[in-house]
């Protein structure tokens, strides 16, 4: 019996509430994220239910590949590449994780303060 993912981003996945998207294939989506950090702000996510960065097994390597080209993709169709952004992913408590989904956070528009507070 194969696990529903109950988790705000699989209901968004199976389209049970609206994003914003951006991007959309067989592997992974991208949508505008609902409370922006910046004026650019959006978050892709694989397909497949992976709860949090330790999750990643051998064999998804190569959709986190994918998933980090599509980030490239989605920074030249946002206008963001040649400013520059930051790619994010939070895992568990300590690093501010609060969906457990997997997702990469595309932060761009705005100067961006190092180290993260
Ligand atoms: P994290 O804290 O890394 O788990 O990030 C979760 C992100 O999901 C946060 O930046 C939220 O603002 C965002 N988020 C939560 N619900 C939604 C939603 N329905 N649509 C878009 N983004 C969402």
């Amino acid at each position: 019996m194969s696990e529903t993912n109950n988790t705000i981003f699989g209901k968004i996945l199976r389209g049970e509430i609206p994003s914003d998207r951006v991007w959309e294939d067989d592997k992974c989506i991208a949508f505008r994220d609902v409370n922006p950090a910046a004026p650019t702000h959006i978050l892709v996510i694989p397909r497949q239910h992976i709860p949090t960065l330790n999750d990643i097994s051998e064999q998804d390597k190569s959709l986190i590949g994918h998933m980090v080209w599509v980030v490239g993709q989605i920074a030249a169709q946002e206008g963001i590449a040649e400013d520059g952004y930051r790619l994010v992913v939070n895992c568990n408590e300590r690093g501010g994780q609060t969906v457990y989904h997997l997702h990469m956070h595309i932060l761009g528009g705005r100067g961006l303060s190092w180290p993260p507070g």
